[in-house]
Parts: C-alpha cells; structure tokens; sequence
C-alpha cells in the first residue's frame, strides 16, 4: 500500500520540477516585462515631466505678465489691483 505513497511522492516531485521550470520562465518573461513597463514608465515619466515644466513655464510667464512695478516705490508686484500693497500707491 506503499505504492501509491510512492506513486505521489514521484509525481509531487516531477510537478516540482515542472513548476521550478515554469516559475523560471516565467520570473525570467516576468523580468522582460518589467523592463518594458520601466520603459514605458520612464517614457510617460518624461512626458508627464515635459507637459508639468511646459505647465509651470505658461505659469510663471502669466505671472510676469501680470507683474508691476509700483512707480512709487519700485517695488514688484504680483497680480496688482489699482493700488500697491506696499505703499499704498496708485498703480498707473
Ligand atoms: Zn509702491
């Protein structure tokens, strides 16, 4: 009746080998995948980098449009509205 024991043992022992063989290919396709995904991540990682600077260039851009220098005071002023918020000074 130790056969059958046997039997398993042998079988267990063939499907280990079969699985070990799997679980290589497949860590070892796993790793190719991975490399790609890396790539596309570092692709979309630069675009999504180069759409964000673009972003924040328009920013600062908008900024320095909207900057004003008090004619008063000098000073520099960031979003003005009619007067300068140091002075107290109309803007223009
Ligand atoms: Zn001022």
């Amino acid at each position: 009746m130790g056969s059958l024991k046997e039997d398993w043992k042998e079988t267990g022992k063939d499907l280990g080998g079969a699985f070990k063989q799997l679980g290589k290919s497949i860590v070892k396709s796993g790793a190719t995948v991975v490399d790609k995904a890396n790539d596309w991540a570092e692709r979309d990682d630069a675009k999504e980098a180069a759409r964000k600077e673009a972003e924040v260039m328009k920013a600062v851009e908008e900024r320095e449009a909207n900057k004003v220098t008090c004619p008063h005071c000098n000073a520099e002023i960031e979003n003005a509205e009619a007067f300068c918020p140091k002075c107290g000074g109309k803007l223009s």
